[in-house]
């Protein structure tokens, strides 16, 4: 397959990729790792004019601990994610669910902005900013702006960014101090190996010196036409001791008042609410272990 003739652009900067999408007009289109884009242009499900090539600006690659959080750079592949110390370090959720994405051949070309600003709802990245409430930076000819995870996908396959926006980075808080611990897990059913989810659930806990739980997250995936929060999991969870909380109740709760579960030709509705209930369960169990057993104030959040 063969996508439909177009023009393609490489600018240096930021600046010039965000002047380009301006000049361009509805035409145009970002290009990053392109691997959910070029599949779709060579399939013609998508035809443009333009094609606005950011994979090579410095700028945008990169991974640094600032101020309370870990920026990562949009264009920063998820292969860099996937081996950065920093990232297993300050936010083990992002470097725990990098391995799920596709094979490593995807992982290689694919990015974090990338996988975000595309928003599948099957895809693990926007389960895991939703689930550690990040912010994502982006620059537009009006200026820079920033979105927190929770305000942007706003659909299935679409976001806040409007047309002529450039993710730049992604911020990512770094949890945990001397008063609490924390527990992170990723689980998530698919066909083969390197699918994309079926169903799936990335926790992050926060509990304090009494294994009380401060802060319960549960980003869920393959679950509706947007990635979601388990918003009711959540607040059952939060306040109480770890050990009280069973993590099949944490599952059925999470998934109880889901609206839009997706029926295809690899799963039901039901199927998919039945095995999400599940990565639920097991991943709040692999993050309440962590936050538990062994954990030392801090450690697991570098
Ligand atoms: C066989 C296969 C299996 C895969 N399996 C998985 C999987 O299991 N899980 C998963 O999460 N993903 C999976 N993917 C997708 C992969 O993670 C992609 O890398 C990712 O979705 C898109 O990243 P990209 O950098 O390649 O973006 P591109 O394909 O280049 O772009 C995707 C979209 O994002 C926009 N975009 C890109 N960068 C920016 C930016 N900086 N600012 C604004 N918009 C931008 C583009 O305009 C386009 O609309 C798979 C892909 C393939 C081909």
């Amino acid at each position: 397959m063969k996508p439909a003739p177009f023009t393609y652009h490489r600018p240096e900067t930021a600046a010039e990729a965000v002047g380009l999408l301006a000049d361009l007009g509805d035409g145009a289109k970002l290009l990053a790792g392109g691997q959910s884009l070029v599949p779709m242009l060579n399939l013609r499900l998508a035809v443009f004019d333009d094609l606005v090539d950011v994979s090579r600006i410095d700028e945008l690659s990169g991974i640094e601990r600032r101020e309370g959080h870990l920026w990562i750079g949009a264009g920063t592949t998820e292969a860099a994610v996937e081996r950065s110390a920093e990232v297993a370090a300050a936010v083990p959720l992002l470097a725990r669910a990098t391995p799920l994405i596709g094979h490593r051949q995807i992982r290689n070309r694919g990015t974090i902005g990338g996988s975000l600003a595309h928003a599948d709802p099957a895809a693990e990245y926007p389960a895991v900013v939703l689930a550690l409430d990040a912010e994502l930076e982006a620059v537009s000819p009006r200026g820079a702006r920033t979105i927190a995870a929770a305000d942007f996908f706003t659909g299935f396959w679409s976001t806040a960014l409007d047309e002529d926006e450039l993710l730049t980075g992604i911020r990512l808080p770094v949890r945990g101090g001397a008063a609490t611990r924390c527990g992170f897990g990723v689980r998530e059913i698919a066909r083969r190996h390197g699918d994309f989810a079926i169903a799936g659930a990335a926790v992050a806990l926060e509990v304090d010196g009494d294994d009380r739980v401060v802060r319960a997250a549960i980003g869920l995936f393959g679950l509706g036409s947007v990635p979601l929060r388990a918003s009711a999991a959540e607040a059952a969870a939060t306040g109480r001791a770890l050990a009280e909380i069973d993590a099949d109740d944490v599952g059925r709760v999470a998934v109880a008042d889901l609206s839009d579960v997706p029926s295809d030709l690899h799963g039901s509705a039901a199927y998919r609410t039945k095995v999400g209930a599940v990565m639920v369960a097991r991943a709040w169990a692999d993050a309440a272990a962590e936050a538990t057993v062994g954990a030392t104030a801090g450690a697991t959040n570098g």
